[in-house]
């Protein structure tokens, strides 16, 4: 399980996507059955798309292919609460074999310090471009950007070779 506290006016990273929480207050917010309730609620921005969902406890968002369920706001004075969140990991993923993975592109698991190797997968992440990496000890996907990565790309997409480096 996956837990993030992300503080009011502050960024935080929810598998890998830009979340900001911005304004607390009392309100109503929606459940993922489409009911709604009325209490402490937050509302979070998605950065790289610039939307945003007034959230509560029990609310869902999907952010960086997870979902994400509040399990608590906190409402201070002077902006000073928060939003706490967990996932259970990104949907569909599941354990991988380094063999199904490319280290062409290769980090440490955020998770489990685990090896995590390139899955193919390229998304634009805060308008630039992203790699999907996944672990080979735990079902954990993340997005990586960096200047390698972007320097990787420069010249024409890299093909993705699976096995390579494994
Ligand atoms: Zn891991």
């Amino acid at each position: 399980m996956h837990r993030e506290r992300i503080a009011e006016t502050s960024v935080g990273e929810l598998s890998g996507e830009a979340i900001a929480a911005t304004a607390g207050r009392v309100d109503d917010y929606e459940l993922p059955d489409g009911s709604t309730l009325s209490g402490a609620t937050m509302l979070v921005c998605f950065l790289a798309d610039r939307k945003d969902t007034r959230v509560g406890k029990g609310s869902q968002i999907d952010a960086g292919g997870g979902i994400w369920t509040v399990t608590g706001v906190h409402l201070a004075d002077g902006g000073e609460g928060w939003v706490d969140l967990e996932s259970s990991g990104l949907r569909d993923i599941t354990l991988v074999s380094p063999a199904d993975l490319d280290f062409l592109f290769e980090e440490e698991c955020d998770d489990c310090y685990g090896r995590s190797g390139w899955d193919g997968s390229t998304d634009m992440r805060l308008g630039s471009l992203a790699v999907g990496l996944q672990c080979t000890e735990c079902p954990t996907k993340m997005w990586v950007i960096d200047g390698r990565i972007q320097r990787a790309f420069e010249g024409g997409a890299p093909e993705f070779t699976p096995g390579r480096r494994a």
